[in-house]
C-alpha cells in the first residue's frame, strides 16, 4: 500500500496503543492495527480498528459535550410529535432529523438552542409553523 499523504511504497503493519483526547478527556485504545508510513507519519487503521477509533470519537464528544441527539429525542418526545412532524416545523430534512437523533450527525448549534427554547415555550411551536396544533388529551364534552 502506498501512503495517501506522501506517495511513500513502503508503509509498514503496526499494532500500537493510540490515545484519543479531546477537551481535558482522554481515553487509550489498546492494540489498534494500522499501516503506518515510517516517513511522514500517516497512518491507515484497518477496518476493525478504524470502527473502534470512530466509537471511542463520537464516545469522548458525547463525555464532553453531552447526549445532543438524546436531548432532542427528549424533547420531541415531550412535544408529542414524530420524527416528521417535528423536522417539517423546524425545516429540516427529515434524514438529517434522524441522524442528529441517532447521533450520527451532529446537529447545527442554532437548531439544538431553538429546540431547547421551544422545550420551555412550547406555544412556539404554533408560531413556527402554522398548520401544526398542539395536541391535546382527547375530552369528552358533555
Ligand atoms: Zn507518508
Amino acid at each position: 500500500m502506498k501512503c495517501p499523504a506522501c506517495g511513500n511504497s513502503e508503509m509498514v503493519t503496526e499494532i500500537k496503543d493510540e490515545i484519543l483526547s479531546y477537551s481535558g478527556q482522554s481515553l487509550t485504545l489498546h492494540t489498534m492495527k494500522g499501516d503506518f508510513c515510517p516517513l511522514c507519519g500517516e497512518g491507515i487503521w484497518d477496518e476493525e480498528s478504524y470502527r473502534r477509533y470512530t466509537e471511542a470519537q463520537a464516545a469522548i464528544m458525547r463525555a464532553v459535550k453531552g447526549d445532543v441527539g438524546a436531548d432532542i429525542r427528549r424533547i420531541r418526545k415531550q412535544l408529542k410529535l414524530t420524527q416528521t412532524e417535528l423536522s417539517e416545523v423546524v425545516g429540516i430534512g427529515k434524514v438529517a432529523f434522524s441522524r442528529y437523533e441517532r447521533g450520527e450527525t451532529r446537529p447545527p448549534a442554532p437548531l439544538v438552542k431553538l429546540l431547547k427554547l421551544v422545550e420551555r415555550h412550547p406555544e412556539l411551536l404554533s408560531e413556527m409553523s402554522p398548520t401544526y396544533r398542539p395536541k391535546r388529551e382527547a375530552r369528552l364534552t358533555g
